[in-house]
Order: C-alpha cells, then structure tokens, then sequence
C-alpha cells in the first residue's frame, strides 16, 4: 500500500520552517502531497500559482525520498485529503501557541474522518519560530531574510516589494 501524506497551509510563501517539516515527513510517507490552501483566510501576497510553483522548486532536492507532489485545494482539508487518498495529515508544530488551535482542529478532523491520522512534527529549533508572514514584514522593511528562506525564495520576496 502506497503511504500518502497531505501537509495542508497557506505556504505564502514556503520558507524554511516548512522545507524543515517537509524533509521530515518524506521520511514516514511514500508520497507526500503538499496541499496549497486556495483560502488563505488573510489576503495572499502570492497567488496560488506562484504559492505552488515555489513550492515545487524548492522541494525538487527533496524528491526522491519520497514522491512530492503540489497540489492547490479548496474548502475543507480533510475533504482534500480524503479525495487524495492521503492516510495521515501532517501538521508542524511551531510553538506551545499552536497547540490549541492544532488540538481543537485535529479534534474536529477525528470526527469528520476517523481514518485519517493527523501527525504533529517539529522543525529543528532554528526554524521554529519562522513565519510567512513575519519574512513578508521584514522583507517589506528592508530586512534580510536571507536566515529563513531558500534564496529563490528571498528573490521573488524582494520582487514583491521592489519599488515600481
Ligand atoms: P497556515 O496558513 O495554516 O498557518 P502555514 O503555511 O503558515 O499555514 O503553515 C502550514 C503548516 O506548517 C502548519 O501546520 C504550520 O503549523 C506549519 N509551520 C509553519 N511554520 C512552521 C515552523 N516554523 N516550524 C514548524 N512548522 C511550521
């Protein structure tokens, strides 16, 4: 039986606290799908293209471990990865402040889905405190993310927010 995994977010964009967990779990999945939420709850800086296509590139040196596959996806996650056939969720745990929310969220998905395990990983202490949204906000003062993100990702960042 092929092991599918899905590691659902927002990916806006991926940094290196996801490649962290992603390079975990390719190690417990046989195909690991990274599901790009099309709802990011918040205004994306990235479309959902451009969330996907940097996904793929910065987890092509990952293939092969185990099969990565980007895959954009609407509504509900455990929907998502019912339709994909994945067996567990995967989820990175950040800080001791994602807990309630992870803890009430799995809780829901146990109900709606008894077969699909949800599987808390946790990126090595460099990483965890790594956040979309805190590498937008120094990249768009001028900071150097160069810490957090691959550097394809630091130059489509700088992109963004070069003057027009
Ligand atoms: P969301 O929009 O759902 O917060 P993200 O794209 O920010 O999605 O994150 C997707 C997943 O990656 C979530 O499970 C989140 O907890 C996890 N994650 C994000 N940043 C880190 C990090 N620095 N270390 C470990 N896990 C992380």
């Amino acid at each position: 039986m092929t092991r599918t995994g899905l590691y659902p977010g927002s990916f806006d964009p991926i940094h290196n606290g996801h490649l962290d967990i992603i390079g975990r779990a390719v190690k417990l999945v046989d195909r690991l799908v990274i599901g790009v939420a099309v709802d990011t709850g918040k205004s994306a800086l990235f479309s959902l293209e451009e969330r996907m296509e940097i996904a793929r590139e910065e987890t092509a040196a990952l293939q092969g471990q185990a099969e990565i596959v980007v895959h954009g996806y609407q509504g509900l996650t455990i929907n998502a990865a019912r339709a994909l056939g994945a067996q567990v969720l995967v989820r990175g745990l950040r800080a001791f402040s994602d807990f309630e929310h992870e803890f009430q969220l799995t809780a829901m998905n146990q109900q709606l889905d008894r077969d699909i395990e949800t599987v808390f990983l946790m990126a090595d202490p460099r990483h965890q405190a790594v956040a979309s949204r805190l590498v937008k906000d120094i990249v768009s003062m001028g900071g150097d993310v160069s810490r957090f993100v691959p550097a394809g990702v630091a130059a489509r960042l700088a992109a963004k927010f070069a003057p027009a």
